[in-house]
């Protein structure tokens, strides 16, 4: 391993341990069917864990099983899924998605994944109709316990100003350079925290660099001073 490479691993460790101290470990006590986390997927575009939590409950009183959500008309299953925000769009990609995997597995089931490494689920994943890999790495990490890192607007922002990316990397680079940089074990715990923390200190417009315990070790801030 080349001194530098060294050094940012270091780091990484150090990052990972200080955000874990701070926001505690990330425990998931049951694994939810992986059918559930993709359809949560889609939902959580652009909206809240609030509101993405309400449509998904209502939606499973409103339908029992993912056949009945297939065959439900687009126009209802918006209804039933509106908290969640872009309805329409939502409800055509939910449908336009179950179509296509029953179409390709002859059912509603994801279990043919893991048979696959994961860059081969990846790829499976993210060939379906409006699955981008924010979704299929959801569904890697809380389904299949695959070691890979959802980079949503928080992890990216974080990861970049702290220094674990460069800061002209796009999502998908991002994504796979966490997914080799960070410790297995801290995976999990890692892709919470960013979140965490992005959405109380280090925010979008007003990073709350003073009061950050990552600071002695973020190049942002380093530029600051
Ligand atoms: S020091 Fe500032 S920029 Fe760096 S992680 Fe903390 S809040 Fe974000």
């Amino acid at each position: 391993m080349k001194k530098d490479d060294l050094s940012h691993s270091r780091k990484v460790a150090t990052i990972c341990d200080l955000l874990t101290g701070n926001y505690g470990e990330t425990v998931v006590k049951s694994r939810r069917p992986a059918m559930d986390v993709l359809v949560q997927g889609i939902l959580s575009q652009n909206t809240n864990d609030i509101n993405m939590g309400r449509a998904f409950d209502n939606l499973k009183t409103m339908y029992r099983t993912w056949e009945d959500v297939l065959a439900a008309p687009e126009e209802e299953l918006g209804e039933a899924i509106r908290s969640s925000g872009f309805y329409r769009l939502k409800a055509q990609r939910i449908k336009a998605t179950l179509s296509e995997i029953q179409n390709r597995v002859g059912r509603l089931d994801l279990r043919l994944l893991k048979r696959m490494d994961t860059d081969e689920a990846m790829d499976w994943l993210t060939s379906l109709h409006g699955i981008g890999p924010k979704t299929a790495a959801i569904v890697l990490l809380f389904h299949f316990r695959r070691p890979i890192i959802p980079v949503d607007t928080h992890v990216w922002r974080v990861a970049k100003r702290v220094g674990l990316v460069p800061n002209n990397f796009t999502r998908e680079k991002t994504q796979v350079t966490l997914q080799s940089i960070v410790p297995q074990p801290c995976m999990l715990s890692m892709n919470h925290n960013l979140v965490m923390h992005g959405r109380e200190v280090c925010k979008a417009r007003n990073p709350r660099c003073e009061v950050c315990f990552l600071r002695s070790h973020c190049d942002y801030y380093e530029t600051l001073h």
